[in-house]
């Protein structure tokens, strides 16, 4: 089995397949001008298909399309089916921020999609508006309920929480979730890319977040998905609800990463806080052989070291403290959560 240097293998890969978005959500992306990647230095389907078969052998039985906002990628589903195709890969999945799902769905369910993440931060319009700048809750549940209809499941949705933004939303969220037959993950404000000005202040931790949802009724912990997923399981005691803390700052999971990532320009990204990646596009467009890609692929990641999350656990407990400026890293719309 490929191994890291601390002896993680590599299971799980995050396709970015477009890094447009149409929202400007103030944790992400809130810039209205962006140095957009040109349409020609994106990888074409054959060009992920190809590598999604590369990283197969290396162990990935996982993968999950993000962007930027993926449905943004024209025809989309004729990725899914490919995709899907894949001998061996057990799971493919979409983080999406639904306002394109209700049209989409339908094709994409058809084509093998099979469950979904569903990034909303508040039940709120005015609240949904402030953090993503656009005014598209309402379609944003109808694409969530369409997705239902169509067999989608597991459909979870996905918010961060932002202290004095939406942490009065996570009982709504729960009760929501728990009403309709969602899951639910509540995922710790994080220092991704550089846009976001992060502070630790304005983060709120799993344990809070936990004693809020805990208001609902007693919980009974799960653990993580396989080990190894990032986020912590909970349930309630009657059996109820499908809750998750992603708890990225307070409990870092680097020991058990084992997620690798494509950005939509062809960079193989080892680390959601690095600061470059290893262009495999100008290796594929020079006309490289699949031995080529092969050792390339192994010797990254056998070099792999990454527990940036540790290292600012540790910093943020020093007495100098973490700065998180400090650190220039590639912004999350290129990357993917
Ligand atoms: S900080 Fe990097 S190594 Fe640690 S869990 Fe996140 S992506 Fe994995």
């Amino acid at each position: 089995m490929l191994l890291d240097s601390f002896g993680r293998p590599v299971r799980d890969l995050r396709i970015s397949v477009t890094d447009r978005c149409n929202f400007r959500c103030t944790y992400c992306m809130p810039y209205d001008e962006y140095e957009w990647v040109d349409r020609s230095e994106i990888l074409t389907f054959e060009e992920i298909a190809r590598l999604a078969r590369l990283f197969m052998r290396l162990g990935v039985d996982k993968i999950r399309l993000t962007g930027g906002e993926p449905l943004l990628r024209r025809d989309l589903e004729v990725l899914v089916a490919r995709l899907s195709a894949l001998e061996g890969l057990k799971d493919l999945c979409l983080t999406t921020n639904g306002s394109l799902l209700a049209e989409k769905i339908p094709a994409l369910a058809a084509a093998g999609l099979r469950r979904i993440n569903v990034s909303i931060d508040s039940l709120d319009p005015e609240t949904y508006q402030r953090i993503t700048r656009r005014n598209d809750l309402v379609k944003v549940l109808e694409g969530l309920f369409a997705a239902q209809k169509h067999g989608i499941a597991p459909i979870k949705i996905n918010t961060v929480i932002v202290r004095g933004l939406n942490d009065g939303e996570i009982l709504n969220l729960v009760q929501f979730s728990r009403t309709h037959g969602f899951g639910v993950r509540f995922i710790e404000f994080m220092d991704a890319g550089n846009a976001n000005q992060w502070k630790s202040e304005k983060m709120v931790s799993a344990r809070e977040i936990l004693e809020i949802v805990q208001a609902c009724g007693p919980l009974r912990e799960l653990g993580r998905e396989q080990g190894s997923a990032p986020s912590v399981q909970y349930q309630f005691a009657d059996g109820s609800g499908d809750i998750g803390i992603i708890a990225s700052v307070t409990e870092p999971f680097c020991s058990s990463c084992n997620r690798v990532r494509l950005t939509a320009d062809g960079k193989l990204v080892t680390c959601l806080f690095s600061a470059q990646g290893h262009d495999l596009k100008r290796m594929l467009r020079a006309g490289a052989g699949d031995e080529e890609i092969d050792a390339l692929l192994r010797s990254v990641w056998q070099g792999r070291g990454d527990r940036y999350s540790v290292e600012r656990l540790q910093a943020m407990q020093s007495a100098g403290g973490y700065e998180a400026a400090g650190r220039k890293k590639i912004e999350m719309i290129s990357l993917g959560g």
